[in-house]
């Protein structure tokens, strides 16, 4: 099956899983309107690229569609395509990486609106809506210092140009992404404030779309008509290093898969890279970084049991990992028990921490062989 298929393919609960992914909805929506009541009188879209980071694009935009969001972006044109017979018409789609050469019919006939990243981008909308002989929609970005995706300073004047020529685009609104938005302490935040308002006082008939989660948490002069918040709506932490104000909506839960008791001295995993150093009671779990979790998290990192760390040992295999379960009641634990991995003892940053990435890594990467289960 097609990956991008695969993505939003709903495990049936038959039971038996190796582990489930518990995703509360209920929670997202309090998450959501937490971030609109924020910058209200702005309005708040959802980011959904990547699967929604991951948790399901399609449970996730409906249940942001019931509660008043309105507009939607994800990264790939491709998304755009399976979201869109989802929502309703009056549900925008956003597409951040732009137009290819390749998809600018399609996406001027499924009404999916491009983010125009380059004057060519630009020509090849205008040339669509010419065709078509309609006015097509689009948001138009803009480079303020991170040099990924925008037109950059010199494009802009040309863009002037065009503008005042007249037309069949229809400029939603002009973007920009910040680079450092969760350190409140980055100069970099007040250096793009400062263009993103240069380049408003030059296009004054357009609305400014501007925050990502963290840019919410900056201030008002950071929301601009409609922020696009992603990881706080999943509960990740907008501000690095801060108390995180949004509600955790994941849990994770893994089976144990066998059980044994070693002596001092055993070698555990791949490359015996962990030796016992005492007896010790060994657990094997039914995740390894195929289900996304880190081979970083090698003898270190650990899950939980009733609030008891216990600590990964040796090498985190592909489909599997072993924990030390010596501090837990024997017997507490046997096959097909669960452990948690991610919940109320290990937070999404807990974990991304100890496996040396972030919260939206852990996330995307969490994997297909999960059952999920939503609330
Ligand atoms: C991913 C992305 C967002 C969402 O960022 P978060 O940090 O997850 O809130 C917003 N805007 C753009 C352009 C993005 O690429």
């Amino acid at each position: 099956m097609d990956s991008a298929i695969q993505d939003y393919k709903q495990t049936s609960g038959m039971g038996g899983a190796s582990g489930y992914l518990t995703i509360d909805l209920r929670a997202l929506a309090r998450n959501y309107e937490k971030l609109a009541a924020e910058i209200a009188p702005a309005r708040a879209a959802a980011v959904v690229k990547a699967n929604a980071y991951g948790l399901g694009a399609h449970r996730v935009a409906t249940k942001l569609y019931e509660h008043g969001c309105r507009d939607f972006f994800v990264a790939q044109f491709v998304e755009a395509l399976h979201l869109r017979p989802i929502l309703a018409a009056d549900a925008t789609i956003f597409v951040l990486n732009g137009l290819q050469p390749s998809n600018v019919d399609a996406c001027a006939s499924e009404g999916i609106v491009p983010i125009i990243n380059s004057l060519e981008q630009w020509h090849q909308w205008a040339g669509a809506a010419l065709a078509l002989g309609r006015r097509l929609p689009a948001v138009l970005q803009f480079d303020t210092g991170m040099s990924r995706l925008g037109l950059s300073p010199e494009e802009r004047a040309a863009l002037a140009g065009l503008l005042k020529a007249g037309g069949a685009i229809d400029v939603l609104f002009i973007m920009s992404h910040l680079a450092s938005a969760d350190d409140t302490a980055s100069q970099q935040n007040g250096t793009q404030l400062n263009e993103m308002n240069r380049i408003a006082a030059e296009f004054p008939e357009f609305d400014v779309c501007f925050a990502n989660s963290g840019g919410v948490f900056l201030g008002e002069a950071y929301h601009g008509v409609l922020a696009r918040p992603g990881i706080a709506l999943y509960g990740g932490a907008p501000t690095a290093g801060m108390q995180n104000p949004m509600e955790p909506i994941v849990q994770l839960d893994v089976a144990v898969v066998q059980t044994r008791t070693v002596p001092a001295g055993t070698p555990v995993g791949y490359g015996g890279a962990h030796v016992t150093t005492g007896e010790t009671r060994l657990a094997t779990i039914a995740a390894g970084y195929a289900d996304g979790l880190p081979r970083s998290l090698s003898d270190r990192g650990a899950v939980y049991c009733d609030g008891i760390r216990l600590p990964i040992l040796g090498r985190v295999s592909m489909d599997s990992m072993t924990v030390n379960i010596s501090t837990l009641p024997e017997d507490r634990l046997r096959l097909g028990s669960l452990v948690e991995v991610i919940g109320p003892n290990q937070t999404l940053e807990d974990i991304a921490r100890e496996a040396g990435t972030i919260s939206y890594e852990i996330l995307t990467c969490l994997g297909h062989r999960y059952e999920r289960r939503y609330r």
